[in-house]
């Protein structure tokens, strides 16, 4: 434990953001870390709880009491070991976690809790400064060839667990750049996609091999799923090739609303808006973006991926944003002797809020309407909770102006032709079935076939999918091995 008193002393300090109308003429982060030595005082606050909640409350199980204690000490080069120990990637979750174990740290019962997300930011951003962050190739090769499909965190922390213990691992992505939903989903202001290349350039030199643009299985005809791939590979082929196959496709199917005028030109899904503007950040020529400038958007669906639209769409140069949330407003504050150390639910207001949006809660959407095949508004109606079902509200009914409209209502399940093509179970919610038992976790009832991160436990968290990723490397060693020293 750094300073004892730590926790009295000191107040949590909240890495910054820079202005509002400066960061919305770009796409670049715009959050100020902390220095070191504010790191330092943040991480004194830390109380080495004999039960460290925190620890349990994150899905990797960051060994946060000794990081805290170490960034204290001053010995960042161990620091960043120790944050290594249990997370491959965490330059992406010191991003773009919601950080889970804040909710659960102790000091959240009844003070501010240790800005943990904030001391793991500052720790793997300075050890990529410093150099600390190198390659680990394997010092024997296995001869043993693993496929890992789809290149999101899943797949990426699978393949590199599974090549720094001497396997084969080729990563097949059939998008055009490597990064799953972190590449084509979240935007760059929120993670730049240099922290992705780096991480590729260190695994291609541990071994791993990245082919872009192949497709295993084909998607349904009229897909709006992305897809940028120039090559097909079918399920057989890879079976026989390879000795293990890591199925870390994702859950992207996004969720309709199939009102009247849902076919209306300007009504989209956030997943053809979004990827676009990384395209273009990137460098890429788009003919026909989806773009918002100088029109009214509305935004369906509360959650990350419509924040994500909302930012999107003020740095296009939207006339106005709204977000519409079919569930009633949360409260400002949770009542924490009830929920702690469980994530609360609360009103959450995100730096994209911050920059311009109107938001309204407990709204449904009953129609799409348009003027010469083009969306022109909404007509809405406001619901209410009664016996635990949304009722409509008489008399609420509303239309609101509209020329583009971004579905962002979540995410069903995985593309199932991809599934069907390998034959594998489904379970209740269309994911891949298999379990995450300690022996036999991961495994589909395909022999061979494993399946981890959103494809089998449904849309969730980045900080999920390296967990799952990692633990599935273990049961594909495992079963390719016999045994493994992996980590589970
Ligand atoms: C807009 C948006 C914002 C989000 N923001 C956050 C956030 O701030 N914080 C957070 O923690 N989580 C966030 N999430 C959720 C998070 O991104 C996902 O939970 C996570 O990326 C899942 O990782 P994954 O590796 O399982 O799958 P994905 O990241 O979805 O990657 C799957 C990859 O597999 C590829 N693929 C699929 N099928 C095939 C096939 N048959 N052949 C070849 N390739 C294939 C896909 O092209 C894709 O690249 C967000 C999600 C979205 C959509
Ligand atoms: S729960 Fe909070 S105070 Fe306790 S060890 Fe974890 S970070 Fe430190």
């Amino acid at each position: 434990m750094g300073k004892v008193t730590g926790f009295m002393e000191f107040e949590r300090l909240e890495e910054g953001y820079k202005p509002v109308p400066e960061r919305v003429k770009h796409y670049k982060e715009f959050v100020i870390g902390l220095t070191e030595e504010q790191s330092k005082v943040q991480a004194a606050r830390c109380m080495d709880c004999g039960t460290p909640f925190c620890n349990n409350g994150c899905p990797v199980n960051n060994i946060i009491p000794d990081f805290n204690n170490l960034v204290f000490e001053g010995d960042w080069r161990n620091a960043i070991t120790v944050l290594h120990s249990t997370n491959n990637f965490p330059e992406f979750t010191g991003r773009i976690c919601p950080a889970p174990c804040e909710a659960a740290c102790t000091l959240n019962v009844n003070d501010d809790a240790v800005g943990i997300k904030s001391i793991e930011h500052a720790i793997i951003d300075r050890a990529w400064n410093e150099g600390w962050v190198q390659p680990q190739p394997p010092r024997h090769k296995t001869g043993k060839k693993v496929a890992v499909v789809g290149s999101g965190p899943a797949g990426l922390a699978a393949a590199q667990q599974l090549a720094r213990v001497g396997h084969d691992v080729t990563v097949f992505e059939k998008n055009d750049r490597v990064g799953g939903l972190l590449r084509y989903g979240i935007p760059d202001f929120k993670m730049e996609k240099t922290h992705i290349d780096r991480r590729v350039e260190q695994m291609e030199a541990e071994g791993v091999t990245f082919r872009t643009g192949v497709m295993v299985g084909q998607l349904p005809e009229g897909s709006k799923v992305t897809n940028w791939a120039k090559e097909t590979i079918s399920p057989e082929q890879l079976r026989s090739e390879f000795d293990a196959v890591l199925l870390c496709g994702g859950a992207e199917q996004s969720r309709d609303l199939p009102v009247p005028g849902r076919d209306l030109d300007g009504v989209h899904f956030a997943m053809e808006f979004l990827p676009m503007q990384n395209k273009v950040n990137a460098g890429d020529k788009l003919k026909g973006q989806i773009r918002a400038d100088g029109k009214h958007v509305i935004v369906i669906g509360g959650g990350d991926t419509g924040s994500d639209c909302v930012g999107t769409s003020n740095r296009h140069g939207a006339a106005s944003v709204t977000q519409f949330e079919v569930m009633p407003q949360p409260p400002e504050q949770e009542n924490k002797p009830l929920v702690w150390p469980y994530w609360p639910l609360k009103l959450r207001t995100s730096s994209s809020h911050e920059e311009g949006c109107q938001r309204e809660f407990a709204i449904s959407t009953k129609e799409f309407i348009g003027k010469n095949g083009k969306v022109t508004g909404l007509k809405t109606v406001h619901v209410e909770m009664k016996d635990g079902k949304l009722v409509e509200i008489p008399g609420t009914e509303k239309e609101y102006q509209a020329d583009l409209v971004l579905l962002a209502m979540g995410f069903v399940s995985p593309v199932a032709s991809v599934l069907d093509a390998f034959g594998i179970d489904k379970d209740g919610r269309g994911n891949a079935r298999a379990t995450t038992d300690f022996t036999g976790g991961y495994v589909t009832n395909v022999n061979k076939v494993f399946a981890a991160g959103d494809i089998r436990r449904g849309q969730s968290l980045v900080v999920w999918a390296i967990r799952e990723g990692r633990q599935a490397a273990r049961a594909v060693d495992e079963f390719l091995m016999g045994h493994s020293d992996l980590p589970r």
